[in-house]
């Protein structure tokens, strides 16, 4: 038997209402997963309910995860087994993976990822003459932003998202069409199909539908005022022949309305499902009162919103801090000099989060991280050294470190274009295997092989030669600056995408690598060489590949950093949190202030960055941020800035003195005159 004396009253009156429909309706750290976990053990357990007539659904993989993980530590993974907790995407492959052949797909369908994605959206564009004209990453978006409001692509042209006047609507049409043509006659679907076919699926297969509404009797949706227009559909659908639907969110943490989520799916849960038992939860059991407090105090800005009280009995002397920070280097710095007290102290680095607005904030403190070689894991979001300029560069550097790369060479052969295909690479290998020697000395000693590409080859070898000296003559980060420039590598980007912001993004990334190269000469001084650089690259990659081979069932967290946006971090929890970059222009978004948008989803987003806290909470702003080369002024966030009550947060410059608050500042100077003075006694 499972004692539910860990709930309060109302907790345990939602976790034991297992029939009808339930609606939690609750802030944040107010035990509303905790409650769902409860519950699923309450009906295996106290129940005698069938596990597999449970399906649990959660936002994001890592929330399906923990809610996973929590429910085996109450059940034990035995009993746990067969209870189905899901995101509504691995819930909607289960699905298509049994049924998608009545849509006329094969069973056997692959999912393509985001690249395969704008491949074909250029290719479409191009067929349409429109690739000059239109970002291919624009209009993927849109199609994807279509399918998870549920337009297909027949029914695009008839609705408000149309606009006939707009030559970039008619692109756009053309290639949705191409688009979902092309995939499935590759027998593909993408990310956002699994949703959109599923709903396909249950329209046009009432019985399906009505099957999978009797296999999963109980039901439980956490985070559901995330749910999208789609994903309230498929509920509908499979609660078809019962109401067994127990829903928990939290309307201030409403942060997908960007991507169709609908509040309304939350507020007018009652409407849909008459009869519901409503709960409040208003204790919050997560973080102490001093956080809570600025919790509640941002989001009572917000204008539309369900009142709440929400109180917490922690005390702690911690008051939240707010750091002035330089610049995003120094930023960085004073964070992770932070990271590595804590650790010294004995800290585990699992307690850490640091959370951004944007994946754009993290290379700095990356690097940071891999200077002081602190151990960290990046959340969702590419690692910025999986990207292909910066592993193009990688590539480089590898090879002139270390020309025997076969794999380095044979990435940057032709990069930038050589005139060296395919072809002549072969018979390079060949060649190779023959002699018995590394590629780049069949490059060197058989320049001819092909008399049509030898001034390519041989451009190729002499730049690699070169730059070996290069590198031990001058200091690293302008070594490769010169490299850069000699490839011409921003050139080869300009011609490589279709639009100015694509070559924007991409030239971006190069100028990260520089600055990060920088950041490294400037740590390591003389004993920056290409050979250590390129040693912490390596180490980097090694400790990425472990990840992948990480078993599924660990519950222990690593002993490493968490990065990740905010939008990944919702439902986690973590006792010290870096909210970083609470600044006008970057949270609030830019995007959202430039173009006049509502931003109360942005004050939704500090909200649920601050109550990610447990015990420690601080944020950080830059005072002056690089733009466009320049050095501009920034300032805190209005999210700070109109709050009446000063106290909330304290506010430190990190800037005036070296890396010190102002309080070490103080004491730093006294100890300083009193040993001057000690020392001018001793004389
Ligand atoms: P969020 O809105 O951020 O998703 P939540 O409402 O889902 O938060 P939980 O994550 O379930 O909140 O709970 C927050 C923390 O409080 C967890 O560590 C949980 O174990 C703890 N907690 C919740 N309820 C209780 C309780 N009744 N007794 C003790 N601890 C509790
Ligand atoms: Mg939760």
């Amino acid at each position: 038997m499972i004692s539910l004396s860990g709930l309060n009253d109302k907790q345990r009156e939602a976790a034991e209402t297992v029939e009808g429909p339930v609606l939690i309706l609750a802030g944040a750290g107010s035990g509303k997963t905790r409650t769902l976990t409860y519950r699923i053990a309450n009906m295996v357990d106290n129940l005698g309910l069938p596990s597999d007539q449970i399906l649990g659904v959660s936002f994001t993989n890592k929330a399906a995860k923990e809610m996973r993980e929590r429910v085996i530590t109450l059940l034990g993974s035995r009993k746990a087994r067969k209870i189905a907790l899901l995101t509504f995407h691995s819930l909607g492959v289960r699905i298509l993976k049994k049924e998608i052949d009545k849509l006329g797909y094969h069973l056997n369908f692959s999912i393509y990822d985001q690249s395969d994605q704008i491949s074909i959206v250029r290719e479409a564009l191009k067929h349409y003459h429109a690739d000059k004209k239109f970002d291919t990453k624009d209009v993927q978006s849109k199609i994807s932003f279509l399918k998870n409001a549920g337009i297909t692509e027949d029914d695009y042209a008839d609705s408000h998202h149309f606009n006939p006047e707009d030559p970039y609507s008619h692109a756009t049409e053309y290639a949705y069409r191409y688009y979902q043509e092309k995939l499935k006659f590759f027998n593909a679907i993408d990310f956002d199909d699994i949703l959109f076919l599923t709903l396909k699926l249950f329209r046009n297969n009432p019985d399906v539908a009505k099957a999978y509404s009797e296999k999963y009797q109980y039901i439980m949706i956490d985070e559901y005022q995330d749910t999208n227009t789609l994903q309230f559909e498929l509920v509908r659908h499979l609660t078809v022949t019962h109401n067994n639907l127990c829903v928990v969110g939290d309307d201030d943490q409403s942060i997908y309305g960007f991507r169709g989520a609908d509040i309304t799916n939350i507020l007018e849960f009652e409407k849909t499902f008459p009869g519901a038992k409503v709960v409040k939860l208003e204790e919050n059991y997560r973080s102490v009162s001093s956080i809570l407090d600025l919790a509640n105090h941002v989001i009572k800005e917000n204008k539309k919103r369900r009142d709440k009280t929400l109180w917490s009995q922690k005390k702690s002397d911690h008051i939240p801090l707010l750091w002035a920070m330089a610049n995003m280097e120094h930023e960085a710095e004073v964070i992770v000099e932070e990271v590595v007290r804590h650790q010294g102290n004995g800290g585990h680095l699992g307690d850490i989060a640091i959370l951004y607005r944007s994946n754009t904030q993290a290379p700095p403190i990356e690097d940071q991280l891999r200077l002081s070689q602190v151990p960290y894991t990046i959340i969702g979001g590419q690692k910025f050294y999986d990207k292909k300029e910066v592993k193009d560069l990688m590539s480089y550097l590898f090879v002139i470190l270390n020309p025997n790369d076969q794999m380095a060479i044979r990435r940057i052969l032709n990069i930038p274009h050589r005139g060296i295909g395919n072809v002549t690479l072969e018979k390079y290998l060949a060649k190779s295997a023959e002699d018995n020697i590394p590629l780049f000395e069949a490059l060197e000693k058989y320049p001819g092989i092909d008399p049509q590409r030898s001034a390519g080859i041989v451009k190729f070898v002499e730049l690699i030669r070169k730059y070996k000296q290069v590198f031990k003559t001058y200091p690293l980060a302008q070594s490769i600056s010169t490299l850069i420039e000699e490839i011409d590598y921003l050139n080869f980007i300009d011609k490589q995408y279709d639009n100015a912001k694509q070559v924007e993004r991409r030239r971006k990334d190069v100028m990260y690598f520089i600055e990060s190269s920088e950041r490294f000469t400037n740590y390591y001084k003389e004993n920056a060489d290409l050979k250590t650089f390129c040693e912490r690259l390596l180490l980097q990659d090694s400790q990425d590949k472990e990840e992948l081979n990480d078993g599924e069932d660990h519950d222990v967290r690593k002993n490493e950093v968490t990065l990740m946006t905010l939008h990944s971090s919702k439902g986690l929890e973590f006792d010290t949190v870096f909210l970083v970059g609470v600044e006008e222009e970057t949270l609030p978004h830019k995007k959202t202030i430039t173009q006049g948008e509502d931003i109360s989803e942005e004050r939704r987003l500090c909200y649920v960055g601050i109550t990610r806290a447990q015990a420690r909470l601080i944020m950080t702003y830059c005072k002056q941020r690089k733009l466009f080369g320049k050095d501009m002024p920034r300032f805190k966030s209005r999210f700070l800035n109109e709050l009446k009550n000063k106290d909330l947060y304290r506010e430190q410059d990190r800037t005036t003195f070296g890396h010190l608050t102002e309080e070490e500042a103080t004491d730093y100077k006294k100890s300083f005159f009193s040993n001057l003075l000690g020392s001018l006694d001793e004389e």
